[in-house]
């Protein structure tokens, strides 16, 4: 090894999902909305002046953030904005886990928050979830430097009820408890109405599932004006202009569409309901999903080899070689029809082992 390897960081970096390039695949492995931004983000998004590229975009992002501040009934004070709620959440470590004592998050998670954690060097402790896949609350009554997880959990889609929340709220005054809310609008309850009550909390959403715009890379965080102080300070020490100009007017119209936002969810979730209907006819048993995904094993075969045989019908769904949950396979509600091609093809597929 030469010397300078040595100061090298050594990293081991998430591994994000597949994004294949081929056309006519049907993609449910990432958890994106299958239907397209709203015919207003269209308009904007063809309205929009390259002229304007050759200036710096506002770094207080206030056009969006006034909109979100709007949307949620918040002060723009209370609002947060960077480059997907990935960008948004590792500001968040940066700021909030900077003590000694490890931070605390669900074994079954989101799986870059351990990478977040190696990369800055926060200690941490994975808490077992029950054979349910739901938090114990009593694990995060000890000392720690910091809370985070998903609600619904990734990649479960498990949800917590809101007295979970403000329990472990409620024991935790003393650190910054961070709720990853990235999946919330597709039939939870947010933990936002908590914002009033607790001052350690940080509620973090995005623009990539429920709003349809994965691509262009918007999240947000909503708390205290305190926090959202700590954090800006954080981002004005590494990178003024997180939040390009296309980011900026393309979020602020999404947010000003609120039918066409009700009206997609609405059918992803009368979808997922009936996709649960059609995994137990085909064997399938999952928890119960509040997100715009399905966590399913199936009672015969195996996770990996079901996942193989989708993808070479060109059919992607997310496998995850991880303890506990190497026999599930993360389903993407995709629309109506993408949906009859996977139940199709999983028929198709026991039909040939039998
Ligand atoms: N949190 C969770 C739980 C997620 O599953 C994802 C999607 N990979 C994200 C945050 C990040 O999403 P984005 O950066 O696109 O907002």
């Amino acid at each position: 090894m030469k010397a300078w390897e040595e100061n090298i960081r050594k990293v081991v970096p998430y591994v994000p999902g597949e994004q294949p390039q081929k056309a006519g695949i049907i993609k449910l492995n990432t958890n994106e909305n299958p239907y397209p931004p709203s015919e207003a983000v269209e308009r904007a998004w063809k309205d929009m002046e390259i002229e304007k590229l050759r200036l710096y975009p506002d770094p207080q992002a206030k056009l969006l953030v006034n909109a979100l501040a709007k949307n949620y009934g918040l002060m723009p004070e209370q609002i947060f904005v960077g480059v997907g709620s990935d960008d948004v959440l590792a500001m968040s470590f940066l700021t909030f886990f900077n003590s000694k004592k490890p931070i605390l998050f669900p074994d079954i998670t989101y799986s870059f928050y351990d990478v977040w954690a190696d990369l800055f060097r926060i200690p941490y402790k994975k808490m077992k979830l029950d054979e349910n896949f739901h938090i114990k609350k009593e694990d995060y009554y000890q000392e720690n430097g910091g809370i985070i997880f998903p609600n619904p959990n990734a990649p479960t889609g498990v949800e917590e009820e809101q007295e979970i929340l403000e329990d472990i709220l409620k024991k935790n005054s003393d650190v910054i408890v961070i709720i990853d809310e990235a999946y919330v609008d597709f039939g939870a309850k947010s933990a936002r109405t908590l914002l009033e009550k607790y001052e350690n909390l940080l509620v973090v959403q995005t623009f990539s599932k429920s709003r349809s715009m994965a691509g262009i890379r918007i999240g947000y965080a909503m708390g205290h004006s305190k926090l959202i102080k700590a954090l800006q300070d954080v981002k004005y020490s590494y990178n003024s202009y997180t939040m390009n100009m296309p980011s900026i007017l393309l979020g602020t119209k999404a947010i000003e569409e609120k039918e066409y936002f009700e009206m997609t969810i609405e059918k992803i979730i009368q979808t997922r309901e009936k996709s649960k209907k059609e995994l137990k006819k085909l064997g399938f048993s999952f928890p119960d999903s509040k997100a715009n995904f399905i966590f399913a094993t199936h009672e015969k075969y195996r996770a990996k080899d079901i996942f193989l045989y989708l993808k070479s019908k060109d059919i992607y769904v997310r496998y995850f070689p991880l303890e506990r949950i190497d026999n599930y396979l993360r389903i993407t509600i995709g629309t109506e029809e993408q949906m009859e091609a996977l139940f199709h093809a999983l028929y198709e597929f026991q039909k040939e082992r039998e």
